[in-house]
């Protein structure tokens, strides 16, 4: 895993908000962070979320590995009570979740350690 600040992920993601919309700027921050073989909830929990031994670094889903979208975990929630659904990690009753977007998993992101096969 290559060590980087998390101050250079912020510059990262700011430069890429000036070029995009903030759906496709967390997108870019998240292949980015996987590349460098992170869990991305690592870096908006701020604390370690180890990626799974069998997780491939890789956004493509294509390389096969365990995914969040296929984790007993994951949970479609409607936490603003909006209707609008959106997929969260239900571990440990929610200790990942917040309202916003940040807490959000994508389903091909690789899987943490925690991951369990539905
Ligand atoms: S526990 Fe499951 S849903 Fe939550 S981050 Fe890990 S693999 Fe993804």
């Amino acid at each position: 895993m290559t060590e980087i600040h998390p101050d250079q992920i912020e510059l990262f993601l700011a430069e890429a908000r000036r070029k995009m919309g903030r759906f496709a700027a967390r997108t870019v921050r998240y292949r980015f962070l996987i590349s460098l073989g992170y869990h991305p909830l690592t870096w908006i929990r701020r604390r370690s979320i180890r990626p799974h031994p069998e997780a491939v670094a890789s956004p493509d889903v294509r390389t096969g590995g365990p995914r969040c979208g296929g984790c007993v975990h994951l949970a479609p929630l409607d936490l603003d009570g909006s209707g609008a659904r959106r997929l969260k990690c239900w571990l440990n009753g929610g200790e990942r979740v917040t309202r916003g977007d940040a807490t959000t998993i994508r389903a091909w992101w690789p899987a943490c350690t925690s991951y369990e096969a539905r």
